[in-house]
């Protein structure tokens, strides 16, 4: 199957694609009837209302993409020229680039084995060496990897010791728990996107929600070019233009409306490729950690080329014959040439986490409107080239 050569004809099958449920026209349709068509209105104060009710915080204000949501989290908590922020390395360029936005400086932490996510030893080390030269973090960035929620009591337990502040980058987590609540809502900020290829979608668009009422207000007051209390244009301070549309609100409420349904797909596609590759020795998917659940937003597993005889981009390239989008991991933060000169602490001696994770990880079509059908194909595919790298390693044998 994975022989021809000739791109193959069959259906493209993506990453993660949008999945629409049907419902957002009708939201659509509202919006255009009461010529609600701006950065404003019923639609949006609605949908920031679900949010922080799905999300069981106090507030949450809708903006045009996560990465808005983050920066505004950022200066909410007064980052600034020449500060210091804690960042999770693992991670996509979008939950660093703010720092850099407000002037301020990225130290890089690495992932620990059981979640991928920021790992809690290497964090303490780190606050420790800057308590030591007295210039410890404005706010540490922990970033919930596709789906799974990072180890949040260790992490508070150490912020909380230092009083600094966590933003959770909660992007590709939205409807995971943690120890039973929504991941998002354990840190002084949570941010979630509506991106195209995230579990639910507005096209595009993010949301920042926390506890703090008062700071959600001077959000939306920044994120509104900061206009004073004034009929004529009068401004103190510098803001953005970085509210979420009335018509894309309409959108993210129908999708809102089946998020837990998207949940259970996407769980559903990760159990059925765990499934289809149990038997198969130097495969090892994303674990899920105790006392967590995750959206399982992509299928990540790393897969060990000793073991397989397998690479990485070997695979990519099978897959992409067949017409079927598959990604490498993200490429963590401190090995790209942006950030070259950014620390980085590891969790231990060795070869840091992230980077064996970087080499050996893949994920695969997760979509939650993926059909049985479409999956097989996946799953064929790969088992083809598994057969052929075997044969090939009995020959050299
Ligand atoms: C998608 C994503 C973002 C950025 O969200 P946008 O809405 O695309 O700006 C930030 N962090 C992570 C981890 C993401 O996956």
């Amino acid at each position: 199957m994975c022989d021809d050569v000739i791109m193959n004809e069959q259906k493209r099958i993506y990453l993660s694609p949008p999945h629409m449920s049907g419902n957002e026209r009708k939201y659509i349709d509202e919006a255009f009837e009461t010529n609600w068509i701006a950065p404003l209105g019923p639609h949006i104060d609605a949908f920031e209302k679900e949010i922080a009710e799905y999300a069981g915080v106090n507030d949450a204000a809708a903006v045009s993409s996560g990465t808005a949501a983050i920066h505004l989290a950022l200066q909410l908590l007064g980052v600034s020229e020449g500060d210091i922020v804690f960042c999770s390395s693992f991670t996509f360029v979008a939950s660093a680039n703010p720092i850099r936005y407000l002037g301020a400086e990225p130290v890089f932490i690495d992932s620990e084995p059981e979640t991928w996510n920021i790992s809690p030893q290497a964090l303490q080390l780190a606050i420790e060496d800057a308590a030591r030269e007295g210039s410890l973090p404005k706010a540490v960035i922990v970033v919930h990897l596709y789906g799974q929620s990072a180890k949040m009591s260790e992490i508070l337990a150490i912020c909380n010791h230092y009083e600094i502040p966590v933003i959770e980058d909660a992007a590709e987590s939205l409807g995971s728990t943690y120890k039973g609540k929504p991941s998002g809502s354990f840190g002084k900020f949570g941010i979630y996107s509506f991106n195209g290829n995230k579990i639910i979608t507005t096209s595009g668009g993010g949301m920042l929600v926390s506890n703090d009422v008062e700071l959600l207000r001077k959000g939306r007051f920044l994120a509104t070019q900061a206009r004073d209390l004034a009929s004529h244009y009068q401004h103190s301070s510098m803001g953005y233009n970085y509210r979420m549309s009335n018509v894309l609100a309409g959108i993210g409420r129908a999708q809102l409306e089946v998020l837990n349904d998207r949940v259970q797909a996407r769980r559903n596609v990760f159990e059925k490729y765990q499934e289809s590759f149990s038997g198969i020795r130097g495969f090892d998917f994303m674990p899920e950690l105790e006392h967590t659940r995750s959206n399982r937003w992509l299928t990540a597993l790393t897969i060990d080329e000793q073991e397989t005889g397998i690479t990485i981009p070997f695979l990519l390239e099978a897959l992409a014959a067949e017409n079927i989008e598959a990604r490498p991991v993200w490429k963590p933060l401190h090995m790209q040439p942006l950030f070259e000169n950014s620390r980085f602490y590891a969790h231990s001696e060795g070869e840091p986490v992230c980077e064996r994770l970087f080499k050996s990880g893949i994920c695969l079509p997760s979509g939650s409107s993926m059909t049985v059908v479409d999956q097989v194909r996946v799953v064929d595919c790969i088992h083809d080239v598994i057969k052929k790298s075997a044969g090939k390693s009995a020959q050299t044998a």
